[in-house]
Formats: C-alpha cells, sequence, structure tokens
C-alpha cells in the first residue's frame, strides 16, 4: 500500500455532496462513523474504482482507508442513516432504517455519472434496533462477491469498491471479524422509502420524494405534465423491476430475501444476504433456508417483484390520477417481464432473430433441463459447441434424461436452421453472454471460510474469475464445475 499524503486521498480527488441532505429532516439522520480497530484493505477493486475515475494508487493508500474506516470524516462529508419500512416475507414493517450503513453521498464519477458510496458495518444508527451495527466478514465477502459476479454478467447491481478487514471482533454465531464494506450505487432509494411515509399518512413527504427521485433519477420525466409525473414515475420503475427480475431468472440467480426494503427504485440489485446462483436446475430451488414458505425461491420471483411493484403502487396511490391503476401495471409489468426474458434467452440460445415457438422452445428446454437434473450454466456454455454433425457428447454428458435432451436438441437444430449464421459465429455469440463461471456455493463457501482464517486467496482468485465470466481461463476449470462428490 502507497504511504501517500491525504491530498492522494480519494476523499480529496472525488466532488462529494450528499443528496440526502435536500430531502426534509424526516428522511434522515446525520451519523458519524464508529470506525473499526486496526483496520486494513483485504480488497481495492479496480474495476469500480476506474468508474469513479480513481486509480488503484488513489484507493489503495493510508489516507484512503482512514476515510473509509470513518476516522474523522473532514466536515465537508456528512454522513446520512435514512429511515425506511418495508414489507418483509409479505408484513408490513412500519420502520426499519439504515441499521449497519451510512451513506458518505455522491462521488462524480467518469463521464459525470454519479454513484452514491456507503459504508456497511459502520457502527450504530438511530435505526439499528437490537443489533450491532456491524457487517461480519463472511456477510461482508458475500456481498462482495455477489454483486461483481452479478456485475460481470450485466445485470444491474449495486458494486463493492473496496473491503476493509479489522481487530474489531463481531458475534454472531461464532465470534468473528468485522469488516466494513464500502460499495456504491447509482441510488439506494428502496420502495420502502416510499412505504414508511405512505402508511404514517405523511402525503406531503411521498410527494417530496418522488419530486426528489424524478429530478435526480428520471429527468427526462420533467416533460411530462406535472401531474401525470408520480404515474410515469410508477411505470417506469415498474419496467425496470421486470427487466431486473427477468436479467435474474435467465441467469438462475435467486436473491432470497426480495422484500420491498431491498428494492431498488432504479432496478438495480440491492443488498446481499441469503442469496444463491442455481447450480442443477429446479425452479423450487431456494437460497435462504430460513424462508420456510418458499415466497423467495427461484421461480416465485417473477410474481414476487410484480407483488411488490403493487405495495409501491400503493405507497405511491395519494399521487396517482385514479385507483384503477394497478390492473394496467399489472399487465405492463408482466409485459415488460417476457418480452425481456425472452429476449435474454434467445441470446443464450444464439438465435438472433424471432420466431413465434420461441416462447416454447424455452419452456421445453426448462423442463428438460428439470428432468435431467443439469447444471444449468454449464449446459448454455456447451450448447455454444452443439453440432449436428457430432454425437454432442459434452451435453450428453451433462443430463440423466438423454431420451429428452436429444428430443430438444432436434426442435433446437431445426430452429437453428432459420438463423443463417455459421456454427463458429454463432459459437462466438454464444460464448460471449455464456458464462463458464458462476458463483457457485461451494466455491463461495470456501471463500469465506479461508478468509475468516485469515487466507484470502481464494475470494481473489474468485473473484477474478467472476469478473471475466465468459473468459475460459488456463488452469481454472475447476471453478466452472458443480462441487465435486468425494
Ligand atoms: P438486511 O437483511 O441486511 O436487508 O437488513 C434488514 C434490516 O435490518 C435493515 O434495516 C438493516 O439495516 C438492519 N440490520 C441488519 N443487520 C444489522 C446489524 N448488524 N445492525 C444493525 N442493523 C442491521
Ligand atoms: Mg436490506
Amino acid at each position: 500500500m502507497t504511504h501517500t499524503t491525504p491530498s492522494d486521498c480519494a476523499i480529496k480527488i472525488l466532488s462529494w455532496n450528499n443528496p440526502w441532505l435536500q430531502l426534509p429532516e424526516d428522511f434522515y439522520q446525520i451519523v458519524q462513523p464508529t470506525p473499526l480497530d486496526n483496520p486494513y484493505f483485504i480488497h481495492c477493486n479496480t474495476h469500480t474504482s476506474a468508474l469513479l475515475g480513481l486509480s488503484a494508487e488513489q484507493l489503495h493508500n493510508e489516507a484512503t482507508l482512514h476515510f473509509f474506516n470513518g476516522h474523522q470524516l473532514p466536515p465537508e462529508i456528512q454522513p446520512t442513516a435514512s429511515i425506511y419500512a418495508g414489507h418483509q416475507f409479505g408484513i408490513f414493517t412500519a420502520q426499519l432504517g439504515d441499521g449497519r450503513v451510512l451513506s458518505l453521498g455522491e462521488a462524480l464519477g467518469h463521464e459525470d455519472h454519479r454513484y452514491e458510496i456507503q459504508l456497511k458495518g459502520a457502527g450504530l444508527t438511530p435505526y439499528s434496533r437490537t443489533l450491532d451495527g456491524r457487517c461480519p466478514l463472511g456477510s461482508a465477502i458475500r456481498e462482495y462477491l455477489g454483486s461483481e459476479a452479478l456485475a460481470g454478467l450485466n445485470i444491474p447491481t449495486s458494486r463493492a469498491l473496496c473491503l476493509l478487514g479489522s481487530d474489531t471482533k463481531v458475534q454472531r454465531d461464532y465470534l468473528t471479524t468485522g469488516a466494513m464494506l464500502v460499495r456504491m450505487a447509482r441510488s439506494h432509494i428502496r420502495f420502502g422509502h416510499f412505504e414508511y411515509f405512505h402508511h404514517k399518512g405523511d402525503f406531503e413527504n411521498v410527494k417530496n420524494l418522488t419530486t426528489f427521485v424524478i429530478e435526480q433519477h428520471f429527468p427526462e420525466l420533467l416533460n411530462e405534465p406535472t401531474d401525470l409525473r408520480p404515474l410515469r414515475l410508477l411505470e417506469a420503475i415498474v419496467e425496470r423491476t421486470a427487466c431486473l427480475i427477468a436479467d435474474w431468472q435467465s441467469e438462475g440467480f435467486t436473491h432470497g430475501v426480495v422484500n420491498t426494503d431491498n428494492m431498488s427504485v432504479l432496478g438495480d440489485t440491492l443488498d446481499f444476504g441469503p442469496f444463491g446462483f442455481m447450480e442443477t436446475y429446479n425452479p423450487e430451488f431456494s437460497a435462504n433456508s430460513s424462508d420456510d414458505l418458499a415466497r423467495y425461491q427461484f421461480d416465485q420471483q417473477p410474481e414476487i417483484g410484480r407483488w411488490n411493484c403493487l405495495a409501491l403502487a400503493e405507497a405511491i396511490s395519494s399521487l396517482l390520477p385514479s385507483r384503477t391503476i394497478p390492473a394496467k401495471l399489472l399487465r405492463l409489468y408482466r409485459q415488460h417481464y417476457h418480452q425481456r426474458y425472452l429476449q435474454h434467452l434467445r441470446l443464450k440460445l444464439g438465435l438472433r432473430t424471432q420466431h413465434p415457438d420461441d416462447t416454447q422452445l424455452v419452456e421445453v428446454l426448462l423442463t428438460t433441463l428439470q428432468q435431467g437434473n443439469t447444471d444449468y450454466a454449464l449446459f448454455f456454455r456447451h450448447l455454444a459447441n452443439f453440432n449436428t454433425q457430432d454425437k454432442n457428447p459434452a451435453l450428453y454428458a451433462l443430463t440423466t434424461d438423454a431420451a429428452k435432451l436429444s428430443a430438444w436438441l432436434t426442435l433446437y437444430q431445426d430452429r437453428l436452421s432459420l438463423e443463417h449464421v455459421s456454427p463458429q459465429e454463432r459459437q462466438k455469440q454464444m460464448n460471449q453472454v455464456n458464462p463458464c463461471t458462476v458463483l457457485r456455493r461451494h466455491l463461495l463457501d470456501q471463500s469465506i471460510n479461508d478468509a475468516e482464517r485469515g487466507d484470502f486467496t481464494a475470494f481473489y482468485r474468485l473473484l477474478m474469475l467472476l469478473q471475466n465470466p465468459f473468459e475460459e481461463q488456463i488452469g481454472m476449470a475447476f471453478y466452472s464445475q458443480p462441487e465435486q462428490e468425494e
């Protein structure tokens, strides 16, 4: 790490502004972080620092370390914790809020893009309830790898900027290391921020927040008549949510806690808790072991996304012109969802044109994968090598139901004959969208277990692969494979 003067530190280079301070004080409290003891960098992410226009050296230095550890922040930085509510597992909780997260504000990055930078694990806030305001190292690594994996797959998400370890201990099932995750997103405003004010009957602040979100993030809506803007905002959020969940479904990502307080109004993936990537295709895959009613299992996500949009519609209803809007929203959500999902699957299948039978082709494929206990990611990766002149042993090795696979491959072959693309060209295109590395559970667990023992090698290697998931790296085949039985 470079020992630099404070003038090289991220704080001095970036231009900061905390947008929360433009809202009435009902929305947030200014809270100073509680620094961790003896902090050290575990990782600095050059992919995201580049988005901020920061070089690796400008991020990886002593002054920046202490800045992100929240040590004596300069007066121009006023960290905020915001208040929100949320439907958790379908049940409304009237008050939640940033219990272990502080917003340092927005930094102006490359091409004038703005990113809200947050510290996760920065100590108690007025919204910590009975919890400790800290982030255990294992959770921080989960979020770091989860968010970078989605970004690698080009799925909208918050990003990880850097990770700090420390000598501070936090108690969970066992005593573990306290970490600080520095994360960034275009915004961390959640459906739950609207719900908090609506369910309190504070419609003035619902209006303030609506105006704020439009001005900050949907400026194109300022061209709409004033009274229609909240409806247009809702429609835009519905579209982004439907598209986000379609992206998750196409890559087998299961968030695990799709509560309204974890839903971004910008359609980014937020808050990585018990998430998981589906390996063997199984629509009932659940990533969250405490989700007893299977509310958030893989195949429920599209419907839950729609349910959450209706909760948001209710939270904005005081500003909407008519009570009949939810029915329209429902249609809108499903339309966007199906369009995006099919578009994504066509790309994964190497289809450039559209055909009316494509929905059926996908449906039969999913049944085939399920009945054949097939690994989802590996199947698409190997499908790029499908060759009608060949017996395709690599594909058949992935299924326990060869007859079913053979029937689907016949359909696929017929469909490909309408495409007029050379097999080489199709293979190239498919390998650009079908990852060879996905964040498999055993790889994630190994990274966390090793990190908790102070060995970050597995974490670094996995991160590097997930940030380039479409490239086959020499000697790294182990990372593409499901866990091998002993
Ligand atoms: P999450 O499951 O991380 O989305 O958190 C749900 C709610 O609990 C949010 O309001 C968090 O801020 C809060 N929370 C979770 N863990 C902690 C913690 N260790 N300390 C304080 N608040 C927390
Ligand atoms: Mg959350």
